[in-house]
């Protein structure tokens, strides 16, 4: 045996280039920081799917090198993480803030040619963390790879998990807990935080340099446009659009994110952040779960004027960028803010009624829309079954259509489909296209992570299974299509940090 087939193989060395596109900021943007390792670092679940649709070279590495590198214990020199400088309104107030517990690891290329970073969540302190250990436990990270994954299946614009890893460690919190990081793959860590943060150094270099990244990153195209004003209301305007598009997204499927603050807000439209996060079982308009959201300031509808009031931050950060005459530029911002208002709410009547299996605008369509939503509060029908059923064009078969109040509904709801033509099953079809018939319920979540903290991951496994393909009827995952029983309903979910 030569000596050159005795050395590890050419696979395991480190693939991804030195450094990050982040480092060509100034570095109040950043901070260089190592994770802090792991004793016994060991995966918990790897996402090979998406592994192969990025094209990253980690699917065939040896489990053992992966849980070193993905747990931050044995990261080679040509790897250098760093920690993100950041801001945010946190329930409305004002913070300086950055990764506390996160790493940036690398940035890569996928096949569709747009760049991302792979980063480690729970790895350990940074000079960002203030009080907290820098770690996070097994359960929400396994919480937030189901969930994430689950928004990706049904179309929604987020930030994906690539892996989970036991440290080996006990963290404390309210008790003992197993510790774990979380490998999170994203076009950008790029937040409205970070623009707050760039404002509040006053320095307008720096805000400048992070604006030129953010185009350079995410909207290339708008570099030419000559006029830096101009430049920067169409950037926000972009912005604006991509976050109104994900809103919508949201209440398309009975999301309630639960702590929108403005750091946890992208640059580039994905989620990110899936602490207290819960999807809707019964409509209740502005249903909160999160134990921290007392007044309701992040419940399901208000999540509308919640993206408003966090792209006005945005909006104000750059002001000095907008035009050199503040008055002018607070008019622009003024402006645009009025017309994402306008925009959002027209496009929120055009996605119900997508819901609804209508293409035509009718302006009695809001009132359909608004009858609908308020027989669904007072019966508490359940959000996704109830729009299921309508896309199965099996409306009369819910339970809440012995109400006379509801069959005159479907009857209101039938005259205006027929209105538009033939009701083809095509019609129908595209109505499932947009009403998933599954969605991550909260108590099977639970109870799947509940298994999985206790080392048993078959449920966690066949949960992310029923929820893979979504939107297509699977008589084997029946049961995951089911609303919880009064014994089974999560009332109340958490941050976990
Ligand atoms: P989040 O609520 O997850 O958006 O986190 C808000 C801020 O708290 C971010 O700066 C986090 O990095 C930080 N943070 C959350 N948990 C921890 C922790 N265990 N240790 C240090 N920092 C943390
Ligand atoms: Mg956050």
């Amino acid at each position: 045996m030569s000596a050159s087939e005795l050395s590890a193989p050419a696979s395991v060395k480190w693939p991804f280039q030195t450094t990050t596109s982040w480092r060509t900021l100034p570095t109040p943007f950043w901070s260089d920081c190592s994770p802090a390792g792991a004793a016994a670092p060991e995966l918990v679940v790897f996402n090979t799917p998406l592994c192969e649709a990025l094209n990253l070279p980690l699917a065939d590495m040896p489990r053992d090198v992966l849980a070193r590198w993905l747990s931050g214990s044995d990261l080679p020199d040509t790897c250098q993480p760093l920690a993100q400088a950041y801001a945010g309104h946190q329930f409305g107030g004002f913070t300086m803030l950055g990764d506390g517990r996160a790493h940036l690891l690398a940035e890569f290329e996928g096949p569709d040619g747009i760049r991302r970073d792979l980063q480690l969540k729970g790895s350990g302190r940074t000079p960002y963390s203030r009080g907290g250990d820098g770690r996070a436990a097994l359960g929400p990270m396994l919480r937030e790879f189901v969930i994430s994954e689950a928004m990706a299946a049904l179309g929604i614009p987020t930030s994906r998990s690539l892996a989970v890893l036991r440290t080996g460690e006990t963290l404390w919190r309210d008790g003992p807990l197993p510790g774990a990081v979380l490998t999170r793959i994203a076009a950008s860590h790029l937040r409205v935080g970070t623009f707050e943060y760039a404002a509040a150094l006053r320095d307008r270099s720096a805000l400048e340099a992070l604006l030129t990244y953010a185009v350079q990153r995410h909207d290339p195209d708008l570099a030419d446009v000559p006029e830096p004003g101009a430049r920067v209301l169409a950037w926000l305007n972009r912005v604006a659009e991509r976050q109104i598009d994900l809103i919508l997204h949201w209440l398309r499927v009975g999301f309630i994110h639960g702590v929108m603050n403005t750091d946890n807000t992208f640059i580039s439209g994905e989620t990110l952040d899936y602490g207290p996060c819960a999807f809707l079982d019964e409509f209740v308009p502005n249903k909160v779960f999160s134990s921290i959201d007392r007044h309701g300031r992040y419940g399901f509808e208000n999540q509308k004027r919640i993206i408003l009031w966090n792209l006005a931050r945005l909006a104000e950060a750059v002001l000095p960028l907008l035009d050199e005459d503040p008055k002018d530029a607070l008019d622009r911002a003024r402006t645009a803010l009025k017309n994402w208002d306008t925009r959002l709410n027209a496009r929120w009547l055009s996605m119900m009624r997508g819901k609804l299996g209508l293409d035509t605008e009718r302006p009695e369509d809001e009132s359909l829309i608004k009858d609908l939503l308020a027989w669904m509060h007072r019966y508490e029908a359940d959000y996704t079954l109830t729009f299921r059923a309508l896309a199965d064009d099996a409306a009369e078969r819910l339970p809440e259509a012995r109400h006379p109040k509801v069959q005159d509904w479907i009857r209101r709801w039938r005259a205006r489909l027929a209105e538009e033509g033939p009701v083809t099953a095509a019609r129908f079809e595209a109505m499932q296209a947009v009403n998933p018939a599954r969605i991550p319920r909260n108590h099977q979540v639970e109870a799947a992570l509940t298994s999985a903290e206790a080392g048993h991951m078959a449920p966690l496994r066949t949960l992310l299974a029923a929820l893979a393909e979504p939107y297509r009827d699977d008589p084997a995952y029946t049961a995951f299509a089911q609303p919880p029983t009064p014994d089974e309903r999560v009332v109340r979910t958490f941050c976990g940090t």
